[in-house]
Formats: C-alpha cells, sequence, structure tokens
C-alpha cells in the first residue's frame, strides 16, 4: 500500500477539494482509505458528503495530558529549601498555565492552557505535579457513497495533541486497509507546518502539494516543501484556481521546473467548485466534465510513483 498526502501550508487553497476528487478517482480502479487529518477544523468527510452522524462508529481519544497538583505535597515546600518561595513551577511553565494564588498559598492550574508540556514536572522538587490522561478528542470511522471509508479525527475544544490525534487516526487507518487489502491511503493534512502536519508527512511515500497563484500561497507553500524536503518525500504540485492571476501562475510554474517538482496538473477558476462545497458532493461527482482535469493529477501523480518506487 502507498500512502498519499495532500498538503498546502495555506489553509482555503482548496487541499480537502482535491483530496476528496482525487480519492473519488483513484478509488473508481482502486481500493483505499481516506483520512482527514485536519483534527482541529476536520471537513474532508463532510466534502463526502458525510456528516457525524452518518459515521458507522465514534471513539474517544484520551492522548492528551494535564498537570494535576497534589496540594499536600506542594505545601511540604516550606521544608524544602529548594523551591520556598521561588515558586519554580510558575517560571517553568512558558504558557501561563500556572499563576500563583495569593490567597490560598499554591499554585493555581488553568488547564484550558495546559498543554501537557510536562516542563513543571521536572521543576518541581517535591514531585507534587504530575501528567494525568485526558480525553482530548475522537475519531470516527464512516463508509462514503463513493465505495471507500473514510477516517476523521476531532480534537475536544480547548484541548491540546493534535499531532497524536493525528498518529491515532493513521493507526485506526492502517488497521482499516490492512482489513480491506487497501491499494492507497489518502492523507488531508492540516494548513501549516506544525505538529499535525509533520504527524502527517512522516513517513508518506508521495506528498502532493496544493496551491494557488497568490504570493501568500506560494510563501506558505515554499515552507511546506522545506517540510517535505526535511523528510526527504518526492512530491508533486497541484495549482488550482489558476484564473486568478495568470502572471503568478506562470511563475509558479517557473518555480516548479526550477526545483524539479512536477507540475501534477492546474484547475481552473471555477464558480461550479464552489456550488459542489454547497451542495456537499466532491467536484468530480458535481461537474462531471471536472473529471478529465482530476484524471490528468491522478495519471501525472500514479505516474510519478511509479517511477520512483
Ligand atoms: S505541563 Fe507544561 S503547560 Fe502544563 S502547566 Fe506544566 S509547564 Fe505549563
Ligand atoms: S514547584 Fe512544586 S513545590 Fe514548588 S510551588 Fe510548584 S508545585 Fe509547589
Amino acid at each position: 500500500m502507498k500512502t498519499i498526502t495532500v498538503l498546502s501550508g495555506k489553509g482555503g487553497v482548496g487541499k480537502s477539494t482535491v483530496t476528496a476528487s482525487l480519492s473519488v478517482m483513484l478509488a473508481n480502479d482502486n481500493k483505499m482509505v481516506a483520512v482527514d487529518c485536519d483534527a482541529d477544523a476536520p471537513n474532508l468527510a463532510l466534502v463526502l458528503g458525510l456528516e457525524d452522524d452518518d459515521f458507522d462508529s465514534w471513539e474517544s481519544l484520551t492522548t492528551g495530558e494535564k498537570i494535576q497538583l497534589s496540594e499536600e505535597k506542594c505545601k511540604s515546600l516550606k521544608f524544602c529549601p529548594k523551591c520556598q518561595g521561588l515558586q519554580k513551577c510558575v517560571d517553568a511553565c512558558k504558557y501561563s498555565a500556572i499563576t500563583w494564588n495569593q490567597e490560598k498559598d499554591l499554585p493555581e492550574i488553568n488547564d484550558l492552557l495546559c498543554v501537557g508540556c510536562g516542563a513543571c514536572v521536572l521543576a518541581c522538587p517535591v514531585e507534587a505535579l504530575t501528567l494525568k490522561k485526558v480525553e482530548n478528542g475522537r475519531i470516527g470511522v464512516g463508509q462514503t457513497r463513493y465505495g471507500f471509508p473514510i477516517v476523521s479525527g476531532q480534537l475536544k475544544i480547548g484541548e491540546s495533541g493534535s499531532g497524536k490525534v493525528v498518529n491515532e487516526l493513521r493507526k485506526k487507518a492502517s488497521e482499516i486497509a490492512e482489513d480491506i487489502q487497501a491499494d492507497y491511503m489518502i492523507l488531508d493534512a492540516a494548513a501549516g507546518i506544525g505538529c499535525p502536519v509533520i504527524a502527517s508527512v512522516r513517513g508518506s511515500d508521495y506528498v502532493i502539494l496544493v496551491t494557488e497563484p497568490t504570493p501568500v500561497a506560494f510563501w506558505d507553500l515554499s515552507r511546506a516543501i522545506e517540510l517535505v524536503d526535511h523528510f526527504n518525500i518526492p512530491c508533486g504540485a497541484v495549482i488550482n484556481r489558476c484564473g486568478i492571476n495568470r502572471d503568478f501562475t506562470y511563475q509558479l510554474q517557473d518555480y516548479f521546473r526550477d526545483n524539479d517538482i512536477p507540475l501534477l496538473g492546474t484547475i481552473p477558476y471555477d464558480i461550479r467548485f464552489v456550488e459542489a462545497l454547497v451542495n456537499l458532493k466532491p467536484a468530480v461527482i458535481y461537474e462531471p466534465n471536472f473529471k478529465k482535469v482530476f484524471e490528468e493529477i491522478m495519471d501525472n501523480c500514479l505516474l510519478d510513483m511509479k517511477n520512483i518506487f
């Protein structure tokens, strides 16, 4: 099985639109699993017409960690020359999740700000702080009407650990892929270049970079390319909404050529892509004329992969 990750750097350039239509095209002749790795703002399932209630199952995740204080142990600090009056945990927390409660003469933890980094645990000389596992999200498995399953993750509001959620999503998707003997797993990564994106890209066989002809999208894409290069993963590019800036489209084409990144295809700017989203349908289903566009992207991607592997 080959794993393909769709990545953009910038949000809103049409990554999920591309992933959904490519998934539908790929599923015509292959067994595959789609994974929405944007646990902060998942929407691939919606683009494929699946709402939360349409999923076959949801299971909760406890990959998050929050800090827990033992007041008893902390109070023993008056006997502890290392911490007395120093409030080491307050200084250690770079997320301002610990403040000093003058009234109680104890540290106070703000759960919403704690990201579970563990720095305060190391700083505390009397082991008054420990990390406890907390429920931070959920994973859903559903069957799309286009003949392939989707695995989607949702981070709970105010919780951290989206990278860990993506790791769990990939584990669940791998189990399903093994069951159905999938040929491909296609991952829709989050925007940016942070933990959830790294967790999506790492271990992928190929990356499809989606961008649009604007300087902002190009800037974010160049950071995403650095990330892909770091992991030494082959990639190809797709330029979405070509019509919005022809000159910049040519500049992008030059950039990809100069940097040996194959241009897998271009997608025109067309109001019917928006209409497809409004109707919760992949673009290739909403407007069958788009099939040619995505067929070209898919064929070029599979050809490039064939040449590499
Ligand atoms: S675990 Fe990290 S973020 Fe949470 S309170 Fe401790 S230092 Fe702050
Ligand atoms: S570092 Fe430990 S002992 Fe010192 S104030 Fe914080 S919790 Fe209490």
